[in-house]
């Protein structure tokens, strides 16, 4: 068995560009964030048992474990730079470990991240992020600065994820031809970094939905002190119901699922030409699905015209539905 300094030598040691001046092998790396720029830091932590399985294949894990990470990042409108992984292991198969960090080392080089440190340990299997990005100072999306009267997007296709689950959880059985699809977006999810960028100086607030459309629009609407109509004729829900074939199903997924890491983004309405253009640069939909209200709350106007209350519930990992076979959102 390697020891855990072979370990690090074989398996963590990756290229790393001129921003770092030191990465892995020294008590600390040394990072040189360009002048005028705001470091934006943030740690996710997937636990074994919690948010995948023992038997999970580690590539996809490793991706996902950055990925998440970057997402928040793209979630701010910034550059992601610099990632750690700190691990913890309860015996080193060193196969499962190189995979792992190949998978890992796989998305930081999608996105020009350096991987420039970390821990290792022994210890119930669990894998921690930390990632470290740069905007230019004042320029980085929060998440209250929506007000009454923006309209509210969502990227991409929301749901699909949260199929994949279910899918893997044995508790539905998707149409053929969507389930690798549903699985890939569970597994390999696409932190939006070039949208988020893109969305600097046009979204008045963003965030990523790891939990739920619903629950996470929800989170921007209690930070920005503002409500929101969602009109269900304009949910994207064309790629859910395809996959699961239940009305019920894809609202449910679109809605209260999470772990797609798309981006909920508020933005004026004098800002409509320019998504819709940007969604076609990016070969990314952009779904204007509803408007900020100065009420507070959430609400569904449905085909008819009523509107119907919405949870803006996500997943809260100690709430009563909190037992997820393994498999609860980053
Ligand atoms: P220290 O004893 O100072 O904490 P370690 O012996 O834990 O340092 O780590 C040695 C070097 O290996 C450090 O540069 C650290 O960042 C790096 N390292 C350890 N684990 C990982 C990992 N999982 N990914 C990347 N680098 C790692
Ligand atoms: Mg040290």
């Amino acid at each position: 068995m390697p020891s855990e300094f072979e370990l690090i030598a074989r398996h963590f040691v990756r290229p790393v560009g001129p921003r770092t001046r030191l990465g892995v092998g020294d008590d600390c790396a040394i990072l040189a964030p360009e002048p005028g720029q705001e470091l934006l830091v943030s740690t996710d932590m997937l636990v074994c048992g919690t948010h995948f399985l023992a038997d999970d294949d580690p590539a996809g894990l490793g991706w996902k474990t950055a990925a998440v990470n970057l997402s928040d990042i793209a979630a701010m409108g910034g550059t992601p730079r610099w990632i750690t992984l700190a691990l913890a292991l309860p015996t080193i198969d060193e196969a499962w470990v190189a995979a792992l960090a190949d998978g890992f080392a796989a998305c930081c080089a999608r996105y020009d991240v350096d991987w420039v440190g970390g821990d290792t340990t022994r210890g119930p299997l669990t894998l921690s992020a930390t990632v470290f990005g740069e905007a230019p100072r004042g320029t980085a999306i929060r998440r209250d600065g929506a007000g009454a009267g923006d309209d509210i997007w969502i990227s991409g296709r929301p749901g699909l994820a949260a199929l994949g689950l279910a899918q893997r959880l044995g508790q539905l059985e998707l149409a053929a031809d969507w389930r690798a699809t549903c699985l890939q977006a569970l597994a390999r999810p696409e932190p939006r970094v070039q949208l988020g960028l893109a969305l600097r100086g046009v979204a008045t607030a963003m965030q990523d939905v790891s939990d739920g459309l619903a629950g996470d629009l929800g989170h921007i609407l209690a930070r920005s002190g503002c409500g929101a109509q969602l009109d269900e004729a304009s949910l994207p829900l064309g790629p859910a119901l395809a996959a699961c074939d239940s009305a019920a199903c894809a609202r449910r997924a679109l809605l209260q699922g999470g772990d797609d890491y798309e981006l909920v983004f508020t933005a004026p309405a004098s800002a409509r030409a320019r998504l819709d253009a940007l969604a076609g640069e990016l070969a990314l939909p952009l779904h204007r699905i509803g408007r900020c209200v100065e009420e507070r709350g959430l609400w569904l106007v449905q085909h008819d015209g009523a509107q119907a209350p919405l949870t803006p519930r996500g997943f809260d990992h100690f709430g009563a539905e909190a037992d997820t076979g393994g498999a609860a959102p980053a």
